[in-house]
């Protein structure tokens, strides 16, 4: 059948579906995205999750494939580094990479918003107040709560990690499913613009407050505020349960965050009024179910710590599109490559996320941690094909994510015995590089 007559149906205009349209209409499909929420473009709210997100090199080479890469990159912040807040308020600013390499922070309404009129501009409509309650695998039909029900050659859900679609392959036999939350939640909080109009911290930088169990972190907006969001426990002795009055806030902030509250002016109100959200992980296999498939976060949604999770979403995209061209049609044997190809990445990307609440939170404090990073820099400057930092492979290249973790583990390895070996800090220099990098 001709492309122009093949009906996709796509649940969920958010960062994915919207991406995915716009290569599954450019390739000649008739898209169709159906969306549960009403049009935030009229709605003129920005709803959702986090305020801004960290869009790096798998996202962008996605955007890249539909030629939207300069377009976004436009509006985004490069953060070429981390800026560590210890508790006496002194900077370490930690490159993530090399010269030239750097994340972007980007606003999430904005990046969904650009996403929806291009996918229109291409020809993709999209049908606002449309949330799914049930799928026929055999005839792509999706069933809406406003009583419509809609036949398409296909269907993808790319309706997020409570996704519609996994909820009724869940029903179907031999479908594997887990979740897990982590005992931590988020809670974001507003950084204005100084008095002079400008940015109040250096807004080249993803800003981390490190304080063990829990950390404070900070991205840059255009309109040069912060979005600060608090990772914490939901419970214990020092968690979002203990703290209940706005003294307690006061004081938990003076004490571990001290040269950050006087740059959120709001603290006290938006503590109490902002939401406290949680943190998921979701695992899942098949993601292919007759004439339908998962992806995005509706096939693997992770925690936030490595900044992957819209990332990885796009990666998915960005795979579909290159198997489309080497199979020419959504057939059997590309959606077995799809799932083959894309679960153990997103099983991979869903551990390496959870390890980073961890790196975040409590090592980059930590001295053996900046001692690693320069070692690894190094090595990776005499080496630059066998040593390449995980968080560089993760990040700033596009090696599948299976394979960053797997030769991560050895680097960490090999270099956990370097670490331990006698006043490493005095001399890690004048080592001999050529013996470590023969052992990876
Ligand atoms: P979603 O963004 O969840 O979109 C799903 C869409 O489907 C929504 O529009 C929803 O309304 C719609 N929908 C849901 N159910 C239905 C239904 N039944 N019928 C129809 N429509 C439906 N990722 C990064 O890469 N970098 C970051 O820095 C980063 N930071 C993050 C920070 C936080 C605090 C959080 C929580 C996440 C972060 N992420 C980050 C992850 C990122 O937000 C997600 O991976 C990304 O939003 C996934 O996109 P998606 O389109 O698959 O799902």
């Amino acid at each position: 059948m001709d492309k122009a007559q093949q009906k996709i149906s796509i649940l969920g205009a958010g960062l994915v579906g919207s991406l995915l349209s716009i290569s599954l209409a450019k390739k000649g499909y008739d898209v169709t995205i159906f969306e549960r929420r009403p049009d935030m473009r009229k709605a003129g709210a920005i709803g959702g999750r986090s305020i801004n997100l960290a869009l790096s090199n798998r996202g962008l080479k996605a955007l890249e494939n539909v030629g939207l890469k300069d377009k976004i990159q436009e509006s985004c912040i490069p953060m070429p580094g981390r800026m560590i807040h210890d508790l006496k308020g002194n900077l370490d600013f930690q490159p993530y990479g090399k010269e030239g390499e750097f994340i972007n922070s980007v606003s999430r309404g904005g990046l969904n918003w650009l996403l929806m009129n291009e996918a229109e501009a291409v020809g993709v409509q999209i049908m606002f107040d449309h949330r799914c309650i049930d799928v026929d695998f055999d005839t792509a039909t999706a069933v809406f709560d406003n009583g419509k029900s809609i036949e398409a050659d296909f269907l993808f859900g790319g309706d997020g990690a409570f996704s519609a679609l996994r909820n009724a392959m869940q029903k179907t036999d031999r479908f594997n499913f887990s979740q897990e939350y982590i005992s931590a939640g988020y809670k974001e909080l507003t950084m204005p613009p100084a008095p002079d109009g400008d940015f109040a911290i250096d807004p080249n930088a993803l800003h981390i407050w490190p304080r063990g169990e829990y950390m404070l972190i900070a991205l840059p907006n255009l309109d040069k505020s912060f979005t600060c969001t608090l990772f914490f426990p939901f419970e214990g002795e020092t968690s979002f349960a203990s703290i209940k009055t706005e003294a307690d806030v006061e004081a938990f902030f003076n004490d571990k965050f001290k040269d950050a509250v006087p740059l959120i002016p709001n603290l006290k109100t938006e503590y109490f009024e902002n939401p406290t959200s949680s943190l998921i992980t979701v695992r899942c296999s098949p993601w292919v179910k007759g004439k339908t498939a998962l992806i995005g976060d509706a096939a693997h949604a992770i925690v936030p710590f490595y900044g992957q999770g819209m990332n990885s979403g796009f990666e998915d995209c960005y795979v579909f599109d290159q198997l489309l061209e080497k199979y020419g049609e959504i057939s059997d044997a590309l959606l077995n490559e799809y799932q083959e190809l894309r679960i153990p990445d997103g099983n991979a990307i869903a551990d390496l996320a959870l390890y980073n609440f961890i790196e975040m939170r409590d090592k980059v404090a930590d001295e053996k941690f900046v001692l690693q990073k320069k070692i690894e820099k190094k090595l990776n400057e005499l080496y630059p094909d066998k040593w390449i930092p995980l968080y560089s492979m993760v990040t700033f290249s596009d090696l599948r994510y299976s394979e960053a973790i797997a030769r991560g583990k050895k680097q960490q390895e090999v270099m956990n015995e370097v670490l331990s070996r006698p006043d490493i800090e005095k001399h890690w220099d004048s080592m001999n590089f050529k013996a470590i990098i023969d052992q990876v």
